[in-house]
């Protein structure tokens, strides 16, 4: 299983490029899809997070098929690589 989905319907998964977890609130702000497999997930559209955590950390990235690929524009030792998702 590579991401959750809470009972208020939002997605969280742990990203190995910033180290944080992300969570993406559908039920408020509808802004993600989710194919629904826990396994392989795919969220569309693919630019799913963009955020700066406490340490500063910006995170950009796109998740298809279970693999996380994260944009260039990132700042992170992962920008521009495209990982497997961890499993949670
Ligand atoms: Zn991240």
């Amino acid at each position: 299983m590579k991401v959750t989905v809470g009972n208020d319907g939002s997605f969280t998964f742990k990203c190995p490029g910033c180290g944080n977890w992300h969570t993406l609130n559908t039920p408020d702000n509808v802004r993600w899809n989710f194919n629904g497999d826990v396994d392989k997930p795919t969220f569309y559209p693919p630019v799913i997070c963009e955020a700066m955590n406490a340490g500063g950390i910006i995170c950009h990235c796109m998740v298809r098929d279970g693999m996380i690929q994260f944009l260039p524009d990132s700042s992170h030792h992962l920008a521009g690589e495209t990982v497997e998702l961890p499993d949670i």
